[in-house]
């Protein structure tokens, strides 16, 4: 079994805490590795660090920052089987769902090698008489990101790579699942040209998180993961006067109109709702066919697609998912089948019993599929994780846009329709942050900006895109004037242009 590391000051460091977590072969049920869970002294040791780090590498010029991300980028691209690889074998997703994964972080490296263009300010010559004004973006000195399990090299990546592209050190504490990949990319931003404790990986937990929140030398913490965790991180870094944005769960809605096409309405549903066995932020897990005979017609297509889903380890190019992430998720998963079945929704295929000949101690789950699910219901109100889908019927189109918006979670939403004053309609109604028309997974390119609504996401900036590059900056603007001669004497008025 392997003993993990934490990554500081640009080399491995053995966790020294005396606590370890185990990492796991979801596919098989082996434990693979010991993964060290960091005290708080040892954060503190890897923030010190940083913080001597980032003074110089904030005097590099822009470009040259871009440079390494530039390198970062290609260092990615040389190395995408074996981090796909590595990464399907820790999180459990498929090898070519991985490669997805490190393609939409990297794609926001390559965002972030137009720093110097993001990074410029603004410029008022003659502002007032011989007076000029201009704003510049400066970096906030040493930053944390504490990230989930589900997409071990994406959001990593959306958090470090723009951080450090403005200037920042930043300390990532990834989730303890999986962080073969992240310790992976740290040592890639070395290859690439990035200064020795500029990004710091600290393996740990809540002690691990706890002392980075209370740290006074971190700036800055952007988190992703659940909504209670979200929520406990965003009070306790603003209460430490710190800047925070946290992502939370969801429950994703897609409202299926009686024009839709329902055969691409079918195969949405079944990408968006058992990719990753459902263990997506922005998976679909409640579908809203309005309608009677809209819902009866989407479900009979439904049914023989969930019943013949391809579940296999993560290593089987043919498979539609792999096993889920740990035994403990799976249980959870389960049970909360059993609790649909107990507050009486209709569990048309139930995948609780599946089980993959060869691999029969891996965390495999087969596709669910219920149906007469109601907004009263815990399946419907809580986010389950699983490759488990929910149909919940809606009359017509007010109240499909009324159980998307009355849910507590406002991540993403799709709606599939041939009319264009519909999907125009609910694209401006709808209380969610991220829409898709016809488009069941609509994650927002690096050039736009990741975020939900409601109690998805807490602070008030979102992720990658130019938002990143406002969060991981604070604003200085200077007014200048270099008089001659002339003596104006004190002046006991707020100046103004008048
Ligand atoms: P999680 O909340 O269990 O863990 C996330 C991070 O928080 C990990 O690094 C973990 O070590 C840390 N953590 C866990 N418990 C903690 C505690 N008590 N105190 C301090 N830190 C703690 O989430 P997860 O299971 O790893 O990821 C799945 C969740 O993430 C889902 O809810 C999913 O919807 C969400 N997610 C959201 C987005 C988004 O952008 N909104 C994206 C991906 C995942």
């Amino acid at each position: 079994m392997r003993e993990l590391t934490h990554f500081i000051g640009g080399r491995h460091v053995k966790g020294t805490s005396g606590r370890f977590a185990e990492g796991f072969l979801p596919m098989t049920g082996e434990t693979i590795s010991r993964v060290p869970l960091a005290s708080a002294a040892e954060v503190r040791a890897a923030v010190e660090n940083a913080r001597e780090a980032q003074p110089a590498w904030a005097a590099v010029n822009p470009q040259r920052r871009a440079r390494v991300m530039m390198k970062f980028v290609e260092l990615l691209n040389r190395d995408m089987d074996a981090l796909a690889n590595l990464l399907a074998r820790e999180h459990g997703k498929t090898v070519p769902d991985a490669r997805g994964d490190i393609q939409r972080g990297l794609e926001v490296a390559e965002f972030c090698i137009g720093v110097p263009h993001l990074l410029k300010g603004e410029y008022t010559t003659d502002a007032g008489p011989g007076i000029d004004l201009y704003s510049l973006r400066q970096p906030l000195g040493v930053v944390a990101g504490i990230t989930p399990f589900n997409f071990p090299a994406m959001i990593p990546m959306w958090k470090f790579c723009p951080a450090i592209a403005c200037g920042n050190a930043f300390i990532l504490k990834p989730s303890e699942r999986d962080p073969g990949v992240p310790l992976r990319l740290a040592e890639l931003m070395i290859e690439a040209g990035l200064p020795a404790g500029v990004l710091n990986v600290v393996n740990g937990d809540k002690e691990a998180v706890d002392a980075l929140l209370d740290d006074p030398d971190i700036r800055a913490v952007g988190f992703v993961g659940s909504t209670p965790i979200a929520e406990y991180i965003y009070a306790r870094g603003c209460a430490h006067g710190k800047r925070v944005q946290c992502f939370g769960g969801a429950k994703n809605h897609m409202v299926i109109m009686p024009d839709a096409d329902l055969d691409q309405a079918t195969d949405a549903l079944i990408g968006a709702g058992y990719g990753s066995a459902g263990e997506r932020c922005m998976a679909i897990s409640v579908a809203v066919p309005v309608g009677e005979a809209t819902a009866n017609a989407l479900i009979e297509k439904l049914i023989p697609r969930v019943e013949s889903l391809r579940v296999g380890p993560s290593t089987d190019p043919s498979a539609d998912y792999g096993p889920v992430v740990t035994q403990a998720h799976l249980e959870k998963i389960r049970s909360y089948v059993d609790i649909g079945v107990s507050e009486g929704a209709k569990l048309l295929v139930d995948g609780r019993g599946f089980s993959l000949q060869g691999y029969e101690n891996g965390f495999y789950m087969g596709g669910c599929l219920f149906d007469r699910v109601t907004p009263d219901m815990r399946i419907y109100k809580e986010e389950i994780f699983g490759p488990v889908l929910s149909v919940a019927r809606a009359e017509n189109f007010e109240t499909a846009l009324r159980l998307c918006n009355d849910h507590e979670y406002g991540n993403g939403v799709a709606i599939y329709t041939r009319d264009g004053d519909t999907a125009r309609d609910f694209s401006a109604r709808v209380n969610v942050g991220m829409v898709g028309v016809n488009v069941p997974i609509p994650v927002p390119l690096a050039y736009y900006t990741f975020g939900g609504w409601k109690r998805s996401s807490f602070g008030d900036l979102n992720q990658h895109g130019p938002d990143a590059v406002r969060f991981y900056t604070k604003t200085k603007t200077v007014t200048s004037r270099w008089p001659s001669g002339v003596k104006e004497g004190a002046s006991f008025v707020i100046p103004t242009m008048h």
